[in-house]
């Protein structure tokens, strides 16, 4: 695997062919500050993409084919809006039980 590449800001026209749902969520690294998902890969059966979203700078990287050939893939495009769709549910789920317990309260008010 090589060095992760940064995305640029073009949209590559093969991001229009996909969708923030076709990433799904894996996990946040200790700090919480990077989200990380998955994706099939299209060029080995069997095998997945790992992109990542910086939560402070909204940097994005990628381990697939067209990044370490440094395109703009699809999946740094829709990262962004991938983890919108998620990061609600893991933010709560990162809650120790007094936290959850109070916004929960918040939100009943
Ligand atoms: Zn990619």
């Amino acid at each position: 695997m090589s060095a992760p590449t940064a995305a640029t800001t073009a949209m590559p026209q093969r991001a229009l062919r996909h969708t923030p749902d076709e990433l799904t969520f894996v996990t946040l690294d200790a700090a919480g500050e990077i989200a990380y998902f998955h994706s099939a890969s299209q060029h080995k059966a069997g095998a997945h993409n790992v992109t990542a979203l910086d939560l402070d700078t909204l940097d994005t990287f990628c381990f697939c084919r067209g990044a370490e050939f440094g395109h703009t893939c699809w999946h740094q495009v829709h990262v962004a809006a991938a983890w919108r769709k998620v990061a609600y549910r893991v933010r709560c789920a990162r809650m120790d039980r007094p936290t959850l317990e109070a916004h929960g309260h918040s939100l009943a008010k």
